[in-house]
């Protein structure tokens, strides 16, 4: 049978351009379809636009810096309109510049909301036409959600919405200890919000290492963010043009925005995807094996939708590995261990690797090395702030099991330490290694401190 196209995408975030963009250019007949805006998530309201308001947010702190240093700072002043249409301006870049990849590879764009009728066809609603394809690719990402249980949760936002405040909030509560919630507790309180972060658990940023957790939380509040543990909304009510939330301990706090970060769901629902017999996983995520096939033979899934390492390398990598495999003739897989990582909170955090913790439940005798220290530049600023360090060390063989950094510029480091982590270095490589001074990496080479 004919289908139209060899492959359709759904979804034109960072996993399903590549797949569609790299199958095209491999001689596939090749379409994709997005409903919202070329880019996806990271280019249109993730990682992206997150990261420019990071910038912002950090003029803050070098203004006050710059005294310690010579400089008259006599008077700035933040404009929330300027940044946001200068962030505009650039995500439409960024979107005009996946399209034109796109087209120019020769893929077609459907903007449109697609829905699957049977494994080789997809309607397209706006359009009210079905197209056909040998090869499905589901790349719909996750979405944000707000909990139900929470009384008057349609007054509350996401980090979707936040990227669109027509102003900046004076005060702004943001619910959840993870990701989004640690930056965007870093951008608002840089800006000049006063901050409040609600976690539900006894400490943020579950997953991470233990030291990593409590070290961020010191600098969040070190910096005026107000970090509320063991904490939670029951209900949101408006008071004039602010809003009145009520906390599970019967406390009450009148905040101009309230943002719920407490993660992301796959973007599964009215796909159609289960009457494709496309197996979901408890969170109603797509199963697939490490080909990114679903068990539906012909319908695959990358990315966020698959649930597997919410990263935009990850989908990048596996829409890459996806087109490789069956358009040139070139089976890949994705290696998921040692993916560096970061959190772009106020300051970084870069990690690589095992936990202490993770490390310890894998292997029979574990050191670990730890440094905390004043970074140079809060020397002469006298800023209150801490560089923390720590490498988990499998103490039998003497690799690098984890490397994991709180400081200014970790996420810069931990790039290039992943590469150390993932070519098995040593302890010893690390010590052998000239270190570069003065700056602040260099403690990684001259760690001689063992604490475990
Ligand atoms: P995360 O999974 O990082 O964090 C979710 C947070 O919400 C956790 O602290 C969790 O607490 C808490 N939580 C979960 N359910 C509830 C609830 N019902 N009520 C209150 N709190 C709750 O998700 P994010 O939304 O921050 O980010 C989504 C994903 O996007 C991340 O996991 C990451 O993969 C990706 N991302 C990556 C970024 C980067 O690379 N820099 C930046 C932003 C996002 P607990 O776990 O303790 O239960």
């Amino acid at each position: 049978m004919a289908y139209d196209f060899d492959l359709v995408t759904i979804g034109a975030g960072s996993g399903g351009t590549r797949a569609t963009r790299l199958a095209a250019s491999y001689g596939a007949r090749a379409a994709v379809v997005e409903e919202y805006r070329v880019g996806g998530t990271c280019v249109i309201r993730g990682c992206i636009p997150k990261k420019l308001l990071v910038y912002a947010s950090r003029f803050s702190e070098d203004f006050e810096d710059a005294a310690a240093f010579g400089w008259h700072v006599p008077h700035h002043e933040f404009k929330w309109s300027t940044l946001i249409a200068n962030k505009d301006r650039e995500i439409a870049r960024l979107e005009a510049a996946y399209t034109k990849n796109m087209a120019s590879a020769g893929a077609e764009l459907f903007e449109d909301r697609a829905v699957l009728r049977d494994p080789h066809t997809v309607h397209l609603l706006k359009a009210d036409k079905t197209i056909t394809a040998e090869t499905i690719l589901i790349a719909t990402g996750g979405r944000a959600w707000i909990p139900d249980s929470v009384d008057g949760g349609d007054l509350a936002i996401t980090s979707n919405e936040a990227f669109l405040l027509p102003d900046l909030p004076h005060s702004v509560m943001i619910v959840g200890g993870g990701y989004i919630a640690v930056e965007f507790a870093g951008i608002f309180c840089g800006l000049g919000s006063k901050t409040i972060l609600v976690h539900h658990g006894d400490e943020i940023l579950r997953g991470f290492d233990h030291e990593v957790r409590a070290q961020m939380r010191h600098e969040l509040q070190k910096r005026g963010v107000d970090v509320l543990i063991k904490s939670s909304v029951v209900s949101i009510r408006r008071d004039g043009p602010r809003k009145r939330v009520r906390m599970a301990d019967g406390t009450e706090h009148l905040v101009d925005e309230i943002m719920f970060a407490v993660g992301r769901r796959p973007n599964t629902s009215a796909l159609g995807l289960e009457h494709c017999g496309v197996e979901m996983t408890e969170r109603r995520a797509v199963k697939v094996d490490a080909t990114s096939r679903s068990s539906q033979a012909n319908i695959y899934a990358v990315g966020d939708v698959t649930d597997r390492v919410n990263l935009t390398p990850v989908a990048i990598r596996e829409g890459a590995a996806f087109a490789e495999s069956l358009y040139n003739n070139k089976p890949t897989i994705v290696d998921h261990t040692n993916i560096a990582t970061a959190v772009f909170g106020t300051p970084e955090i870069g990690v690589v690797g095992l936990t202490e913790e993770r490390a310890c439940a894998l292997y029979p005798k574990v050191d670990v090395y730890r440094t905390a220290f004043r970074p140079m530049k809060a020397t002469m600023t006298g800023r209150d702030t801490q560089v923390f360090m720590k490498l988990v060390i499998d103490a039998e063989t003497d690799r690098v099991l984890g490397c994991h950094i709180v400081g200014e510029a970790a996420a810069e480091m931990i790039q290039c330490v992943a590469v150390a982590v993932k070519m098995n270095a040593t302890k010893a490589d690390f010590d052998a290694t000239m270190a570069l001074h003065p700056s602040a990496a260099e403690e990684l080479m001259l760690l001689k401190l063992r604490v475990k």
